[in-house]
């Protein structure tokens, strides 16, 4: 069992501070959340000031652990479970706004980590820092709203009253592609509601998630209670997954190893004290629909930054696009002439669209998707890649390609590609679109570009997504304003960045009360 030492006891005071400060914002309803503004760079002196820091950021390598380790980090949680629970919630969310603090810091020192180690072009990278201080800021406030018990009805002489208990060790697995942000959300609500946390990041960014650890050490979240895997999924995160001590599982990543997870974390072992519960947002094959009346410069920029943004490795990102026949020849004109102005370049520089891809092995599946567009429809266009490129950044890269005539049963229109490779669909109506948009097992977003309020009230009630987008892009979703994540083989769970999420970390209770005393005893003080 931990306790908290003397410079704890300081941080204490400190954090009751923060805490009933986050109490009086909630009440007097000021200083309400607000996401996180991203760098403008069109002003000179942001962009100077971002290119200096983003050149001075640098990746060390992280040394990976075992399951063997993996499973001691169980035994630390364990241990610091009892401490964690224990201590006020306005306490642990004012640690949660400190960590806040600490990354706006050095948003800019890293973003440059993001950039190099994930390939994000400039604007990307910032978002994903913003993202993570937006979790950390409205987790924080949501813990201390939802913490206060909830009283149940009104009935004489009896009260009824719910609440939410930590349910234990939290294992946070996280993906690469918004290698901050995501880990950042996870690790924070499980972390807030009392949860002692393992974060297993993705292999390809354990700096990034190393540098978050450390920011929440820093912040007052005690070693034992913020433990870091870096390692092997199919080794140290399995291993994580089947210890029959963790109660919790945040996941983000492919449907496929989602799916795993669930599978094995919910073979419930006799020495199990809970049921575990995963919480599991999984991928996409996003389609945006352009009707007839659509106002096509607004849909042509907005299908085309849906696709094609970080090279298209997005949950949200667009990979289908369903275009009503009367327009057809006319948008995919159009979209193909845009998307050639795109520039494929290194992500350290200012001007580039579309950077790098993660690694070989997201390149060699792109490349074959490539391949099979090809054999599937006609390719609209295939942008190259400039010579040098790939060595000069030292990733692999795969140029947007759009490729026309495909349909519903094409392989490119079902699988998810997570690459640059936008497969456009003819549809005859607004309700044939629709069909074939809700024509995969996936549910994660939509969008519909139309100024048809008939065709929009429809797309509200048909387009069976988790986020739907109208008249705009379909990705970028922020914190507490679009509250986040799909269902079907997209996901299960609460949306991230939204009030319900933390009640997913908590076990619910409650408790009912005689009130109607029989004989009045005030010498029971105590
Ligand atoms: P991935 O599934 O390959 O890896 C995700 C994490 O799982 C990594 O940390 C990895 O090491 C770990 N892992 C791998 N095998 C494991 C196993 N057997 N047991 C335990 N952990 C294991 O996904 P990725 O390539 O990092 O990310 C891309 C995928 O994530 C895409 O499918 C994308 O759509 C999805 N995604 C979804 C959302 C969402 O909110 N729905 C957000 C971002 C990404």
């Amino acid at each position: 069992m931990i306790r908290p030492n003397k410079s704890d006891n300081a941080t204490i005071a400190e954090n009751r501070l923060a805490g009933s400060m986050l109490i009086e914002e909630r009440q007097n309803q000021q200083n309400e959340f607000r996401n996180e503004p991203m760098r403008d760079f069109s002003d000179k002196q942001q962009r100077d000031s971002f290119s200096k820091a983003i050149n001075k950021s640098t990746i060390n390598s992280v040394r990976f652990i075992d399951e063997v380790q993996a499973i001691k980090l169980i035994d630390a949680a364990e241990s610091s479970f009892e401490f964690w629970r224990s201590i006020a919630v306005y306490q642990r969310a004012a640690k949660l706004l400190r960590a806040a603090e600490i990354i706006r810091q050095s948003r800019d020192y890293l973003s440059g980590i993001i950039i190099k180690e994930s390939g994000k072009v400039w604007r990307e990278a910032d978002a994903d820092v913003c993202e993570a201080i937006d979790f950390l800021q409205f987790y924080a406030r949501c813990a201390v709203e939802m913490s206060l018990p909830e009283k149940l009805g009104s009935y004489p002489g009896e009260l009824n009253e719910h609440w939410g208990e930590p349910r234990g060790i939290t294992v946070v697995i996280s993906p690469w592609n918004f290698p901050l942000a995501i880990a950042t959300g996870m690790v924070a609500a499980a972390l807030v509601t009392g949860n002692p946390v393992i974060l297993k990041p993705a292999e390809q960014t354990s700096y990034i998630a190393k540098i978050l650890v450390d920011f929440m050490h820093q912040a007052g979240v005690p070693r034992q209670v913020l433990l870091f895997a870096p390692g092997v999924g199919e080794t140290v995160g399995a291993a994580l997954v089947k210890d029959p001590r963790v109660a919790t599982i945040a996941f983000t990543g492919s449907k496929e190893v989602g799916l795993d997870i669930i599978r094995t974390a919910y073979d419930t072992q006799s020495n199990q004290s809970i049921v575990k519960r995963v919480i599991s947002e999984m991928g996409g094959k996003n389609a945006i629909i352009v009707d007839d009346s659509a106002d096509l410069d607004q849909a042509v920029i907005g299908v085309r930054s849906s696709a094609f943004d970080f090279s298209g490795q997005k949950c949200s990102a667009c990979s289908r696009c369903i275009v009503h026949k009367e327009i057809y020849d006319q948008f995919v004109n159009r979209l193909v002439a845009s998307t050639k102005t795109l520039i494929v370049g290194d992500p350290m520089e200012p001007g580039t669209d579309v950077g790098p891809l993660i690694d070989e092995a997201a390149a060699g599946k792109v490349k074959h998707y490539v391949e099979v567009g090809k054999k599937e429809g006609k390719l609209a266009i295939g942008l190259n890649v400039p010579d040098g490129l790939e060595d000069r950044v030292g990733k692999p890269y795969v140029a947007p390609h759009i490729y026309t005539g495909i349909n519903q049963n094409h392989k490119i229109a079902n699988e998810e590609v997570f690459g640059p490779v936008l497969a456009i669909i003819k549809a005859d109506s607004f309700e044939h679109a629709l069909k074939i948009a809700n024509a995969t097992n996936y549910k994660l977003t939509g969008g519909v570009f139309s100024r048809k309020p008939s065709n929009l009230k429809l797309a509200k009630e048909k387009f069976r997504v988790g986020n739907l987008y109208i008249n705009r892009s379909i990705t970028g979703a922020l914190v507490s304003r679009q509250p986040f994540g799909g269902f079907g083989l997209s996901g299960v769970g609460e949306k991230a960045g939204g009030a319900y999420y933390l009640r997913q970390f908590t076990v619910p209770r409650v408790c009912t009360e005689n009130t109607m005393r029989r004989g009045f005893a005030p010498e029971l003080k105590d």
